[in-house]
């Protein structure tokens, strides 16, 4: 009888386990896939390696859970930390996001006609909010439930939360106009750009503090894994064997039935139980595998992720050349500013390192490219129609590359295109919602701040559950559960 049987090994399920190994739990991951990682895994085919979805991680600063996990399990992976780990585009200009915030600022205010003061205040506003919320997610314990310790901790800091206070529920966009930005083009162009790939919605829409905490993802340990975020899911697989926990790869659960221990659990590879299952699921998908009603606040759940996004992916291998800086590097290009960022006119394309081995032979580099796609609107047409529409968006990202990024659209050798269809085939993320939900205006996000099961003995992780954006928070949410099914075992 297992403590807990994980499902899978996103990076929710790979924290929750870890978590739970560590405290010595009688724990199983069990993974469809013969690799871990989901959306931030890194895939083989014909000879190279891929990032099937995510690329740049923040997380690895000294102090924070990614580098904790290297030092305290001793993670056979290598950092890069990369300056800048975005160069930011459009047809107007070209701006190094750095991860020094000063040099980032200092590129904004170069721009001719740039209106300094207003930077300066806005980019001194944003650091305070960073500064009061990044901290509580470095060291998941500072979420609710708090222990004594954490309330203390926050008990000390409680001077700097008023400040948040006045923001909630507006949208990143009446900040902007506080200080006089609206209408700065340039600036409003890169902080819907940001918001975007973060938190999934756009100035007008995003919630404030969210918003102005993420804008801070390039300056937060932000960079690369040598040889692909692969490395790291492996190192991790790895140290929760190494704490005594059990993995199970290539093992698709099939069902979970309740008994009256808690839960049988039938695998590819036979029948266990558990006592609790942590699923890394979205909540759809954990409809179909056990047949007990969900709880209100997962039906609710189910709904928000419905209003998310899907991405159409370009994989490529292209020829080195030296117009290619040779570390692994971040082009984020809106090609049409005065469109939506989706559908191919926003695209976030990532190229390996020339000295990445085994990611492509010699002479040639692997890119990852990603856009948004609406999936409420590409689940109201028929097969047809949804091919013809993915297949448009693809050809629209190949021309933006052309145009914005030539120096990979003009070396292009292999390609493979994905869509909503590849991801819920690899990743089981019914239709393909990816990237989590979206963090529009509303007091609605607060509503998940404690961990919630799906049903009794039932929890669920991954970047559907709070604070769930991206691998860092997919992890720290990972294990906030674990510690909060640790209490109940
Ligand atoms: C295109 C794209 C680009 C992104 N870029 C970034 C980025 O640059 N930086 C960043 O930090 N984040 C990025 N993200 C977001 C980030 O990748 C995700 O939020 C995060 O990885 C999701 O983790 P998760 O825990 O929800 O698990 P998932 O990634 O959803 O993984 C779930 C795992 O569970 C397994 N599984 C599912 N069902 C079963 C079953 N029945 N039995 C066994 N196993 C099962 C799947 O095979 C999979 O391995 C990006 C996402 C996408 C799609």
């Amino acid at each position: 009888m297992y403590d807990a049987v994980v499902i899978g090994s996103g990076y929710g399920g790979l924290a929750a386990a870890l978590e739970l190994a560590r405290a010595d739990k009688r724990v199983l991951l069990c993974e469809a896939l013969n690799y871990p990682g989901g959306c931030a895994s890194t895939f083989s085919r014909k000879g190279y390696q891929f990032e099937a979805g995510a690329t740049l991680f923040s997380g690895f600063a000294s102090g924070q859970l990614f580098d904790k996990w290297i030092e305290r399990h001793d993670l056979d992976v290598t950092f890069e930390s990369i300056d800048p780990p975005i160069l930011f585009r459009t047809p107007d200009h070209e701006l190094p996001i750095s991860s020094d915030r000063a040099k980032t600022l200092a590129s904004f205010c170069e721009l001719p006609d740039a209106p300094v003061s207003s930077l300066r205040a806005f980019f001194a506003r944003q650091k305070r909010v960073a500064d009061t919320l990044w901290p509580i997610f470095d060291e998941p314990s500072r979420l609710p439930p708090f222990s004594m310790e954490a309330l203390w901790w926050h008990l000390k800091r409680s001077w700097r939360y008023p400040g948040l206070l006045s923001l909630v529920n507006r949208p990143l966009i009446s900040v902007l106009r506080a200080h006089s930005l609206e209408q700065y083009a340039p600036f409003v162009q890169y902080c819907n750009a940001l918001s975007q790939i973060t938190i999934q919605t756009n100035v007008m829409e995003a919630e404030a503090p969210f918003a102005l905490s993420t804008l801070d993802y390039p300056y937060r340990g932000t960079g690369h894994i040598h040889g692909g975020i692969g490395r790291l899911g492996q190192a991790m697989l790895d140290a929760i064997e190494r704490c005594g926990g059990e993995v199970w790869m290539s093992s698709r659960v099939k069902s979970c039935r309740r008994i009256p221990e808690g839960w049988e659990v039938e695998t590819r590879k036979g029948n266990v139980k558990a006592r609790t299952i942590v699923a890394n699921m979205l909540p759809q998908a954990v409809d179909s595998l056990c047949s007990e009603e969900a709880s209100l606040s997962m039906k609710r759940l189910k709904g928000a992720v419905e209003e998310g996004w899907g991405a159409v992916m370009l994989y490529l291998v292209i020829e080195d050349h030296q117009g290619l800086a040779r570390h692994p590097h971040h082009i984020q290009t809106i090609v049409d500013p005065t469109q939506p960022l989706m559908l191919g006119n926003h695209l976030f394309c990532s190229i390996s390192g020339a000295d990445e081995e085994g990611r492509a032979p010699e002479g040639q580099r692997t890119v990852t490219v990603s856009t948004h796609i609406p999936l409420r609107q590409l689940r109201e047409m028929e097969d047809e129609a949804q091919a013809d529409w993915v297949q448009s968006i693809q050809e629209r990202m190949r021309e933006g590359l052309r145009a914005c990024v030539p120096e990979v659209g003009a070396h292009i050798r292999v390609e493979m295109p994905a869509s909503p269809r590849t991801f819920e085939r690899f990743t089981r993320r019914p239709f393909g919602y990816v990237g989590g939900i979206p963090r529009t205006r509303g007091l609605h996000n607060y509503r998940g701040l404690f961990p919630t099961p799906y049903t009794k003995d039932l929890w669920l992780v991954g970047d559907s559950v709070f604070p769930g954006q991206s691998t860092l928070a997919t992890a720290v949410g990972g294990v906030r559960t674990a510690r909060a099914v640790l209490s109940r075992l």
